[in-house]
């Protein structure tokens, strides 16, 4: 039985629902008059239903497909300005004790080297990510009760927060391991952390199981809820995703939809990121065994139907995509980007890509620098913003600004101050070149004197050498 306010995974992610929704969505296809409907009711930014949402997702009409891609870029712009966020995985280690076929960190692939970074390795690696530039990181690891305890993330958090080189911080830790206890959520808040994420990788149950044989995470139910205990143990950003790949899109899309509806409903807020990864090739890993991977026009319809679904939350895009996919889902509402990425254990203290110990290949090996101007040369304000979370705007409090279109107030200024201590310390000349002159066009796109005199006031104190000033 369908209920989005169930605790019970089985029925928040009701598989008859899911069907349903296909069979609606097929059956209006090309039902011109409700996709019109559907498509003014996204432009209010107010959020679809998982059924609405199916319906733009089969919708077989080549002019209302480009109106309501174009429009997804609209909503991104309204809410959140013309801001991208710039962050970094670091990779702590590859010990997993799960079986998951698509991963090359499975239990049982014994080509793999296995590595888990010690505390003064971490502080070598974060040394090496804060003089790139980076102020925010996704920590990963794999799950291992005995070599990866909570123990061991909560040291490496402290270890992560406490490394400081020159001007360099990271100031905002994003952590994504395994489903865990209320008890162990409640540890990861207090050390501080940004977003909790946890890919469902995919909400089909029957294909969950069979891609996870064995190990903690071939519970469906106990991953499907651990962003309930999540929320419940006070880490009340959390970052949901599938992997696209894994089983239909259709099928996911609408179960991703429906989760986040779920928390909504149960838990008062919606998810705060939205992670849209594929399935992509790696060590073990062959994508001929995986007949479900997609093609980009579908995977970019996917990401316009999330914005407009679930137009409060951040949209993230990582280097498994190509740098030509993610100039084409940037205009499609994408918020977040990673750059410079290493996807290996220890990766960013070697000069050379070493993917022996990589968790997939990654496409865009562009450099962070390479990244950022790239960034400047289409229009986009790169940012390196961490403000929300430190100054306490986190769960409803965050969605409240941003369903008030408040928050690209907070933005905008943000990505310029993060901007410039990023073009004073890291950037190359002809990043620094461009950066300066994108930060003075946004300036004069201000829409208030006052807020623009206190941004210059910062550039200039940023440029006579203070740091760390937030909006
Ligand atoms: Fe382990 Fe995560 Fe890889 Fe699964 S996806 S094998 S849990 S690291
Ligand atoms: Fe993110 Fe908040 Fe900074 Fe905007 S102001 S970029 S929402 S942290």
């Amino acid at each position: 039985m369908y209920n989005p306010k169930s605790a019970h995974a089985e029925e928040f992610i009701c598989h008859g629902e899911i069907l349903e929704t296909l069979d609606y969505a097929a059956r209006n296809r090309s039902n011109r008059e409700l996709i019109i409907e559907i498509i003014n009711k996204a432009a209010t930014c107010k959020g679809l239903t998982h059924r609405e949402a199916a319906v733009l997702l089969e919708c077989d009409q080549p002019d209302l497909i480009e109106r309501f891609e174009n429009l997804a870029r609209e909503v991104k712009q309204k809410l959140y300005g013309n801001r991208i966020v710039l962050f970094a995985p670091l990779y702590l280690s590859n010990y997993c004790i799960n079986g998951c076929v698509y991963c090359p960190y499975h239990g049982k692939n014994r080509t793999i080297p296995r590595k888990k970074l010690s505390q003064d390795e971490i502080r070598q690696e974060v040394i090496a990510l804060e003089q790139m530039g980076h102020k925010r990181l996704a920590l990963e690891a794999g799950e291992h009760p005995i070599i990866n305890p909570i123990e061991y993330i909560l040291e490496s958090i402290k270890t992560i927060y406490d490394t400081k080189v020159g001007n360099g911080a990271i100031r905002r830790v994003n952590v994504n391991i395994a489903a865990t206890t209320v008890e162990n959520y409640q540890k990861l808040k207090q050390a501080g952390i940004g977003t909790y994420i946890l890919f469902q990788e995919t909400y089909n149950k029957e294909n969950y199981e069979k891609l996870h044989p064995t190990g903690p995470k071939s519970d469906y139910c106990y991953h499907t809820e651990a962003m309930d205990r999540a929320m419940e143990g006070g880490c009340d950003d959390v970052g949901i995703g599938v992997l696209y790949g894994l089983s239909t899109y259709r099928y996911d899309l609408v179960g991703l939809l429906m989760h986040a509806e779920h928390l909504e409903a149960r838990m008062g807020v919606g998810p705060h990121t939205i992670s849209v990864p594929r399935i992509c090739p790696a060590d073990d890993i062959s994508l001929d065994e995986f007949p479900d991977t997609l093609p980009d026009d579908i995977f970019c319809k996917i990401v316009a139907i999330i914005r407009l679904a679930a137009p409060y939350t951040g949209m993230i895009i990582s280097t498994r995509e190509s740098q030509k996919v993610r100039e084409k889902v940037l205009d499609l509402g994408i918020s977040q980007i990673s750059g410079g990425s290493r996807t290996s254990v220890g990766g960013y203290t070697t000069q050379e890509r070493h993917d022996d110990t990589a968790q997939f290949d990654v496409s865009d090996q562009r450099s962070l620098d390479e990244v950022i101007s790239w960034l400047l040369d289409i229009d986009y304000l790169p940012s390196f913003c961490t403000a929300c979370y430190r100054e306490g705007r986190t769960g409803d409090r965050f969605m409240s600004l941003v369903k008030r279109g408040k928050i690209s107030y907070c933005c905008t200024p943000n990505a310029m101050i993060t901007l410039k201590e990023y073009l004073e310390d890291y950037a190359s000349a002809a990043t620094r070149e461009r950066g300066e002159a994108l930060i003075r066009r946004e300036l004069e796109r201000l829409p208030d004197d006052r807020i623009r005199d206190l941004v210059n006031r910062r550039l200039g104190d940023i440029a006579n050498g203070e740091r760390d000033f937030r909006f």
